[in-house]
């Protein structure tokens, strides 16, 4: 039987020269591959207090979405900046070159609820960090952030565990 890494294809030079795109495109157009990343981010949290699932733009938004509707929770969409329409919390964080900003609706979450953050991978962890500060300016909290890909040189891990958040990986 194939594994989720399996469906996961890499396309050289993307977006730049050196660059080793690992493709998720075809991991979520097949029937089983999807299924199986699908139940295998939400497995952890069955039985874990969640109140919100976050997705982060774009991928996340695709495994959010599903994984909000297993766990019987609501959806929260974490986007870049100028695309949601009401009124925004932002935040700014480091890319490889230069700078991006996220937002989030500043009424999307409530103090204390519990939220679970879904990204398709975890590179250096810069935006999902930009994420969980999101979440944690308007007093919610955050249980787990959970990908479907870690690429363990770039540190990711690390950087979200020196924030005191638990990271759930299904492959490398
Ligand atoms: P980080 O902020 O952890 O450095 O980068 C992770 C973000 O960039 C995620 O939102 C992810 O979708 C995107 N990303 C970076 N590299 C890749 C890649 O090789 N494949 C895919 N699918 N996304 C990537």
């Amino acid at each position: 039987m194939k594994n989720v890494k399996d469906y996961i294809r890499t396309i050289p030079d993307f977006p730049h020269e050196g660059i080793m795109f690992r493709d998720v495109t075809t991991l979520f157009s097949d029937p089983r591959g999807f299924r199986m990343a699908v139940d295998q981010l939400v497995y952890p949290y069955m039985d874990v207090q969640i109140d919100k699932v976050i997705g982060l733009e774009a991928r996340g938004f695709i495994l959010g979405g599903a994984v909000a509707h297993q766990l019987a929770v609501g959806f929260v969409p974490v986007r870049k900046k100028g695309k949601l329409p009401g009124k925004v919390i932002s935040q700014d964080y480091t890319l490889e070159y230069g700078e991006a900003t996220v937002e989030m609706h500043d009424d999307a979450l409530k103090a204390g609820e519990r939220v679970l953050i879904v990204d398709d991978l975890l590179a250096t962890g810069g935006t999902a960090a930009a994420g969980i500060k999101l979440v944690e300016r308007l007093g919610a909290e955050v249980v787990a952030c959970a990908f479907v890909v870690d690429l363990p040189e770039l540190g990711g891990r690390k950087a979200l565990a020196s924030m005191n958040i638990d990271v759930h990986t299904i492959c490398e």
